[in-house]
């Protein structure tokens, strides 16, 4: 059942809270929030500006992580409380929590394995964690899930902590992330993440001694651990880029852009029976079966000609180089039948490196060295459409430039094979 920006009772009061906010701070955002747009546009829209209400499904994996969430936070507010909690206790809990909560609505789209693979997983996750860290002494917790709130440049971002903690080697104040997800990103990634550096720029609000400020992951499933101190420089990077995004996105709110972006998340996304990519197979199900089938029918019908079309330009390649050998060997340009006559001539042209070829650099040096580069330099349009949407230019000279471009819509039909479990 879809529709969109109805409220049930219990929410109205959270609402009203939050309009009050949107009021004199504008639209209140989270990472989530920010994130969901550059992940795709279509489905910020659905989610946060249509609020369209759709019956939501949990993954798996989702549910995996709330699980393992609620098992750290349990040993470390135990912990604040003296009480350390033994391996086995905390695998207990892990399975009570589990079991309590599991229900048939939890979705495993990885086709090949059950909840039990997951259980699993969790369950060597907290026990390699607890390994590791015993006797949890090299941090004193401050909170646990600590909600965070920020004002940036009149905006409101709101964001929680999984574990905040002073570290009992230099005090610096950290902030934990504990991660199950089954891919380890690269350092460099991490190094530049805005999400925990978001909370360290709000933690810093928050203690004037928060002079030191460590951002740590947890990655879980590789039982691994990352920390890295966030610089005064790095996180005031991280506030004018979050600033700028969000910029971009009430650009967007304001133009009505909201592209979709397909990718591998799609497959956990809740609108796939909206989204123009996703919603035809959904129609198979209800009454625009019709519908559902008339699309089938003309995308199987042009498969097989483009199959054919394939197959009909391999035949005149083939035959275009026999005809130019025959042509070549018998010192002949022309070849005639008694309807039609087929030349062969001959041409030279001369090539320059393209982009990425081994020596178009130098050729590049070359034609700046002799002060040819701007009579040669083509205008890049990616390139303008990116600095148009990505750089803070004046808004005059921003203006103009929009103003050289002219609005088209174009229709393209690409084909490929569907992939398994599509
Ligand atoms: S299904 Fe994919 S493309 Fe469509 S809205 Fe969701 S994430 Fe975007």
């Amino acid at each position: 059942m879809l529709t969109t920006g109805s409220m049930d009772g219990k929410g109205i009061g959270c609402k009203q809270r939050n309009m009050n906010v949107a009021r004199k701070y504008g639209p209140m955002y989270s990472y989530s929030k920010i994130n969901s747009y550059f992940n795709c546009p279509l489905m910020f829209k659905y989610r946060y500006i249509e609020r369209v209400k759709v019956e939501r499904f949990e993954g798996i994996e989702a549910f995996l992580g709330k699980r393992v969430h609620e098992t750290l936070e349990m040993l470390y507010s135990d912990l604040k409380r003296q009480k350390v909690n033994s391996a086995s206790d905390l695998r207990t809990y892990y399975e009570d929590r589990w079991e309590k909560k599991y229900s048939d609505d939890v979705r495993i789209v990885k086709k090949g394995y059950c909840s039990e693979n997951y259980l699993g997983m969790g369950r060597k996750y907290i026990a390699d964690y607890y390994k590791k860290n015993f006797p949890f002494t090299s941090s004193t917790t401050v909170s646990l899930e600590q909600k965070v709130n920020l004002k940036l440049d009149g905006h409101s971002i709101v964001g929680y902590i999984d574990r905040l903690a002073i570290c009992g080697q230099d005090s610096a104040y950290e902030i934990h992330d504990y991660k199950t997800s089954g891919s380890l990103p690269p350092q460099a990634v991490l190094k530049r993440d805005e999400q925990l550096s978001l909370y360290a720029l709000a933690v810093r609000n928050m203690y004037d001694d928060a002079k030191n400020i460590r951002v740590v992951w947890h990655y879980l499933a590789f039982n691994k651990e990352f920390g890295y101190l966030r610089s005064e420089k790095e996180l005031e990077d991280v506030a004018k880029s979050l600033i700028r995004k969000i910029g971009i996105i009430e650009d967007a709110v304001k133009e009505g852009d909201f592209l979709p972006n397909a990718s591998a998340l799609c497959s956990w996304c809740e609108y796939q029976e909206i989204c123009p990519i996703h919603k035809h197979k959904f129609s198979a199900c209800n009454d625009t079966k019709k519908v559902y089938e008339s699309g089938v029918e003309l995308v199987d019908r042009y498969a097989l000609l483009k199959m054919r079309q394939r197959k009909i330009a391999d035949e005149m390649d083939e035959v275009r180089d026999a005809l130019i050998e025959y042509c070549i060997k018998n010192g002949m340009s022309a070849v005639e039948s008694v309807e039609y006559v087929a030349k062969v001539s001959e041409s030279k042209d001369v090539k320059y490196p393209r982009a990425g070829d081994e020596n178009r650099k130098e050729l590049e040096d070359y034609l700046r060295k002799a002060k040819l580069w701007d009579k040669v330099a083509g205008l890049d349009v990616f390139a303008l459409r990116r600095v148009l949407k990505e750089t803070l230019l004046d808004k005059r000279v921003a203006d103009r430039i929009r103003g050289f471009g002219s609005e088209e819509i174009s229709y393209k039909v690409s084909l490929g094979k569907r992939k398994e479990g599509e």
